[in-house]
């Protein structure tokens, strides 16, 4: 929106913004909320702060339906017309029809679920020390994580932190080194799957250190109430179950007339032209952009790459001019392991290729901080981050459960 805003000459065009929530979510830092290393304010950036100064109309709404026919927004603020409409509403949870993910295990991809999971964290903790049957304590002590991606593996390493150097000290009733037992689970060979193997291998270390109880080639079949059952027949109990295990198509796409690739998500060109019509482009989570015979990976790092290139051939298309294709160049990855570790592969550095370089330790958890600091949107967001960082670390997480 910001790129569009930029790019086009004035009057040439209104934009329109909607979005159910009146601020960005921040995501990558969300398991941070998860884990009271940082409050919700954080990571959540006040989205008319931009649209006001940029003469951009915000509507907070939800979007039940597109009409591509009629080029209506059909929303439950009212109907909003278009003329050129860009779909950019990233994916949802998916739970894979797994029975009992929605009713026995929590989820970290809104805002909400991460305060839920910090919540139950916590709440664990107050029930554990009144807690004299040492089973039912255990269990409460228990916390099952399903997904070895990204999230999981964060999620699951700040969580020991959290016990380390924040919980230790405020239940000395309690034995965390014995008592506590954080467990993840993944039906792949290898954590961080889909990342490269230097950094799995890194990750996998750093969580045997960390003493989290790492459980691979094993496939979830079904989840009940603090207990994950395997398809091997093994049974994990806990009465923490959170779920990582992926996303999948917003329900938004399901009714439109687009071609959609095996995940869900819309085809579309290397313009961001979806189904070959002018009126409708796609991008990020919600666009399956092919590039070496591969979807592009549903990552931020993708979107916010995708953005300026999609807003530069919106404004070919409303000026006749020929579009532009796009072409990705991945900068690398990033994974947080706890208070003074991460994992980095850098690929590019200021957009200048650098090679394939995987570093661990401070050095990757200085470049993992350094890109979140400046990736962060706005100098309120990022000031509270740095503060939030640095108290966290030097003094205690906000471990209370506050609204
Ligand atoms: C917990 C978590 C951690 C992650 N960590 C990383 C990471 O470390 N690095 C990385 O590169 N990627 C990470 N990702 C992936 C990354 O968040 C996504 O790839 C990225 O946000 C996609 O951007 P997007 O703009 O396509 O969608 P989103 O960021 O999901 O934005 C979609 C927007 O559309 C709105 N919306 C959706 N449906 C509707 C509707 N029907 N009506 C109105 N509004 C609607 C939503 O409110 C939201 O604001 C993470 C994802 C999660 C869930």
């Amino acid at each position: 929106m910001r790129r569009l805003e930029g790019a086009l000459r004035r009057g040439e065009a209104e934009i329109t913004l909607v979005d159910r929530n009146n601020y960005h979510l921040f995501t990558p830092l969300l398991y941070q909320v998860a884990t009271g290393e940082l409050p919700s304010h954080a990571v959540a950036y006040p989205l008319r702060r931009t649209t006001a100064r940029a003469r951009v109309r915000f509507v907070q709404a939800e979007v039940k339906r597109l009409d591509l026919d009629l080029r209506v927004a059909r929303t439950s603020a009212g109907d909003l017309p278009y003329d050129h409409v860009v779909i950019a509403c990233g994916a949802v949870t998916n739970d894979f029809d797994i029975p009992g993910v929605g009713e026995h295990a929590l989820t970290v991809k809104t805002l909400a679920d991460a305060q839920a999971v910090k919540r139950r964290i916590l709440d664990s903790f107050e029930q554990a020390v009144l807690e004299t049957d040492p089973a039912v304590r255990r269990a409460l002590l228990t916390f099952i994580v399903i997904g070895a991606g990204p999230v999981g593996v964060e999620l699951a390493s700040s969580l020991r932190d959290l016990m380390d150097h924040t919980l230790r000290p405020m239940y000395p009733d309690l034995d965390l080194g014995r008592e506590t037992s954080i467990v993840l689970i993944d039906g792949s060979e290898r954590v961080l799957p889909q990342m490269d193997e230097r950094l799995s291998k890194i990750a996998a270390r750093r969580l045997e250190q960390q003493h989290i109880r790492v459980v691979l080639r094993t496939l979830v079949s079904e989840i009940g109430p603090g207990a994950v059952l395997t398809r091997k027949g093994a049974r994990f109990a806990g009465r923490t179950i959170v779920w990582a295990g992926g996303v999948g198509p917003n329900p938004l796409l399901q009714g439109l007339d687009i071609p959609r690739a095996k995940d869900g998500r819309l085809i579309v060109d290397r313009t961001f032209r979806a189904g070959d019509r002018m009126d409708v482009l796609a991008l990020g989570d919600a666009a399956a952009f092919e590039q070496e015979g591969r979807p592009l990976p549903q990552l931020a790092q993708v979107a916010v790459l995708q953005a300026p290139a999609l807003a530069g051939n919106l404004v070919r298309l409303l000026r006749d001019e020929p579009l532009v294709p796009y072409e990705h160049h991945a900068k690398g990855d990033l994974i947080a392991l706890g208070r003074t570790s991460a994992g980095a592969q850098v690929r590019r550095l200021f957009g200048v290729p650098v090679g394939n370089i995987v570093v661990g330790g401070l050095p990757a958890w200085t470049v993992w901080r350094v890109n979140y600091l400046t990736q962060l949107l706005g100098v309120r967001n990022r000031a509270t981050l740095l503060l939030e960082w640095i108290l966290s670390f030097f003094f205690s997480r906000m471990a209370a459960n506050t609204p």
